[in-house]
């Protein structure tokens, strides 16, 4: 594997770019979006500036890193020599099922097909392609660069072969590859998302406020993050379309949104993304910040 093109190149997307380059990798990233293309440049930039600047690599490895990327608006090109294409665009069974249909069509027929996706079958995404043997789950975890796990997920037709490539080349990655089968919200969500609704749930309950749910898991369970704030970085609606996929795929009530999260998706407070979820991060509220601190 030489070749290796990204779609989308949002928070996951330009994270997984960075990974596979800083490895030796070419990547072609490719987005819709051209202001999303220069965005995640930027943001590969900046986080290799930092990386820098702890010591952790080079300049002359920052620039050989940016020099393997190359950036595409049109799959069509940017899938041409493509070893591997890993699909991180948004989280929509539609647009997902389109682009592996495209994809299916565009690339040579030794390329593999992975996704990133967070909850959405493997299995399904394959079924509109002629290569459902090919078409893998690769679930890297965010920030890509500094989390080790990648969730490899094998669709009802993933060969022993393609799953056996993709789990060796995830650790010449450095990441630790761990299999599971395809069923909804595969392992990571489906435990986390549960446990995020649940202090949702105890929150409209009434049994304890933000800052006290959060408080009892970072300190009691050695949480490094609380799953309220978590739930605000992963972003509410995020949170709300794997829980929909659960409640819908396994037909079990314990999957379905609280009805806190279902009305804050609807008000449109998503989290850090937005400016406000459980917590607040606007910038009004940063200056509040700001003021207190030389107030004192
Ligand atoms: P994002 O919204 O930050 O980025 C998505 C990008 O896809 C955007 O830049 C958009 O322009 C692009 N896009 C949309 N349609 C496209 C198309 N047809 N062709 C090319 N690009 C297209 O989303 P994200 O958070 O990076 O999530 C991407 C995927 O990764 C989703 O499937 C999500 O479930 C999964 N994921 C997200 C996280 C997380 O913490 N955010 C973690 C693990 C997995």
């Amino acid at each position: 594997m030489k070749h290796i093109a990204v779609i989308g190149a949002g928070t996951m997307g330009n994270g997984i770019a960075h990974t596979f380059a800083q490895s030796g990798f070419k990547v072609q990233l490719i987005d819709i979006s051209d202001a999303s293309l220069k965005k995640g440049l930027a943001t590969i930039s900046n986080n290799l500036d930092r990386m820098v600047s702890k010591e952790k690599i080079s300049e002359a490895d920052k620039k050989t890193t940016l020099d393997h990327i190359s950036t595409f608006t049109s799959i069509e090109e940017g899938v041409k020599n493509a070893d591997l294409v890993v699909e991180a665009a948004t989280e929509n069974i539609d647009l997902k099922l389109k682009i592996f249909k495209q994809l299916d069509e565009a690339c040579s027929p030794e390329t593999i097909l992975a996704s990133n996706t967070s909850s959405i079958s493997i299995t399904h995404i394959a079924s509109v392609t002629s290569r459902p043997s090919q078409v893998i789950g690769m679930h890297f975890m965010n920030p890509v660069p500094i989390m080790k796990l990648v969730e490899i997920i094998r669709g009802y037709n993933t060969s022993d072969a393609v799953t056996n490539t993709i789990m060796e080349l995830s650790k010449t990655l450095g990441k630790t590859p761990t299999e599971v089968n395809d069923y909804p919200g595969f392992v990571a969500n489906r435990i986390l998302m549960p446990m995020i609704n649940e202090s949702i749930e105890t929150l409209y309950n009434g049994v304890a406020g933000v800052e006290e749910i959060d408080t009892v898991m970072k300190l009691g369970m050695a949480h490094p993050m609380g799953p309220l704030q978590l739930a605000d970085f992963i972003g509410l609606d995020v949170c709300h379309s794997i829980l929909q996929v659960m409640h819908d795929g396994f037909k079990n009530p314990k999957y379905a949104p609280c009805p806190l999260l279902v009305n804050m998706v609807r008000a449109q407070k998503l989290g850090v993304k937005s400016g406000e979820g459980f917590y607040d991060y606007s910038e009004s509220r940063k200056a509040e910040k700001v003021a207190k601190q030389f107030a004192k």
